[in-house]
């Protein structure tokens, strides 16, 4: 199933709908974890005034270097165990919101399309075996970077937890297998990341047994699990993200994610 969440002008306050395969947006009640019920009413992509973020996560969990040639390109080795950090939950925003160059750090913001996990039900000390089983489904994310901050603070927090430093969205899809997706980021129409989520090191069912051993993961929590080579700052020159730049992540079988760059 394809969840989209949205407001459209019978749902000034948001609502959920399941995209159909021809477009047709069918309504259901309650949230994203709650048991398929559809109202009868429909709305079109074009009826929507505002995408809104798929969940608004308790935790915002992230990987670093998961990727075998994003690993080499920025610390030239491979991580033995998955590289966590948390991302503010405040950084949390939707498909074709902007993202902000924040007043303190605008010069050197960085992007990184992932592929973001959302967990469905409470999972602690999960077996690799029954990960997937407490995977609710897939979304395009984008982990957006100060790269500055990152780099001379020597802990991630900062740079990665300005305000709209996550956008996520638009589509929530379910029962899909999460290897072998073509992951892709656009920058202004041209291509800057481009591989298949197979060449993650640690994988989706991995991911979740770990991270699960490490603290609970509650439902609506986003993993979003490393970005593929091709970042911005190893470019040369390095390529940041300047006001009026148009990033998309799109996955295959997910969507796509665009958002725009402006000025805090
Ligand atoms: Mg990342």
């Amino acid at each position: 199933m394809k969840f989209v969440h949205f407001t459209d002008a019978q749902h000034a306050g948001g609502v959920y709908g399941l995209v159909e395969d021809d477009g047709r947006i069918e309504i259901i009640r309650g949230g994203l974890f709650d048991p398929v019920e559809k109202t009868g009413e429909i709305a079109r992509e074009s009826d929507i005034a505002r995408y809104l973020p798929p969940v608004h996560p308790p935790n915002l969990l992230a990987i670093g270097l998961n990727y075998r040639a994003h690993a080499a390109e920025t610390s030239g080795k491979l991580p033995s165990e998955p590289v966590l950090f948390i991302k503010a939950t405040t950084t949390v925003r939707a498909h074709l919101d902007n993202i902000l160059l924040p007043k303190m750090a605008p010069n050197e913001v960085d992007y990184e399309a992932e592929l973001g996990v959302i967990i469905g039900k409470t999972a602690k000390n999960v077996s690799l075996d029954d990960a997937l089983d407490y995977v609710f489904g897939y979304t395009c994310a984008n982990d957006v970077t100060a790269r500055d901050c990152q780099l001379r603070d020597g802990q991630w927090a900062r740079g990665k937890s300005f305000d709209t430093f996550a956008p996520l969205g638009p589509y929530v899809v379910t029962g899909i297998e999460p290897s072998g997706r073509r992951i892709q980021m656009r920058l202004n129409g041209n291509v800057m990341q481009d591989q298949s989520t197979a060449d993650l090191i640690f994988d989706v069912p991995f991911l979740v047994s770990h991270l699960s051993r490490c603290m609970t993961l509650l439902p609506g929590t986003v993993i979003v699990t490393g970005t593929p080579s091709g970042v911005g700052f190893t470019r040369k020159p390095p390529v940041y993200l300047r006001a009026g730049d148009v990033c998309e992540v799109e996955i295959e079988g997910i969507g796509v994610l665009r958002n725009t760059v402006a000025a805090e």
